[in-house]
C-alpha cells in the first residue's frame, strides 16, 4: 500500500462521521500539504474497491467514506445532513425479513441496507424550540384577533 493510501485510511478509522472525500483531504494534508484532492479520491476509490472503506451514498448528492466495514445502516440527519452509524444485527427482526425477501424472490440474501432519514438530536432540540417559540407568537397574535370579534 502507498504512504497516500495508508495515510487516507489511517484518517478514516479515527472518525465516525463518515467523511466525504473533500474532508478526508482537509485532514490528509495536513500531515501530507502536497497531495492533491484527485489522489485522495482515486485512493478513496481503490480503497472501498478492496474492501477496506465503505462508499456510502445517502441520496444527498455526495459520496461519503466509512472505514468500518462491518455490517451497519446508516442514519442521516434531514436537517443538518449529519450521518451517523446504526448497529443492525440479523438477529434483531432482520432474520425475519432476510427470510421474507429470499421466499418472495428466491434470492440468498447475503446482505442488506437499510439507509434511515431522521431528525438528530440536537436539531431534534432546536425543532421543539423552534416549534416553542412559535406557539408563542402563535398567542401573541390570537391576542388582538379575539378582542376584534
Ligand atoms: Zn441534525
Ligand atoms: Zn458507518
Amino acid at each position: 500500500m502507498t504512504k497516500q493510501r495508508a495515510l487516507i485510511l489511517e484518517e478514516l478509522r479515527k472518525v465516525r462521521t463518515h467523511p466525504t472525500a473533500a474532508d478526508v483531504y482537509e485532514a490528509v494534508r495536513r500531515c501530507m500539504p502536497r497531495i492533491s484532492l484527485g489522489t485522495v479520491y482515486r485512493n478513496l476509490d481503490l480503497l472501498s474497491r478492496e474492501g477496506l472503506v465503505r462508499r456510502i451514498d445517502l441520496g444527498t448528492g455526495k459520496k461519503r467514506y466509512d472505514a468500518f466495514v462491518e455490517d451497519h445502516s446508516h442514519i442521516r440527519c434531514s436537517s443538518c445532513g449529519r450521518v451517523d452509524d446504526v448497529p443492525l444485527h440479523r438477529a434483531d427482526g432482520l432474520a425475519a425479513m432476510y427470510h421474507g425477501v429470499e421466499r418472495t424472490t428466491g434470492y440468498e440474501v447475503q446482505s442488506c441496507e437499510i439507509d434511515f432519514v431522521g431528525l438528530c438530536p440536537e436539531c431534534r432540540k432546536d425543532s421543539a424550540a423552534a416549534s416553542r417559540e412559535r406557539s408563542s407568537r402563535k398567542n401573541d397574535l390570537a391576542g388582538p384577533e379575539k378582542t376584534r370579534k
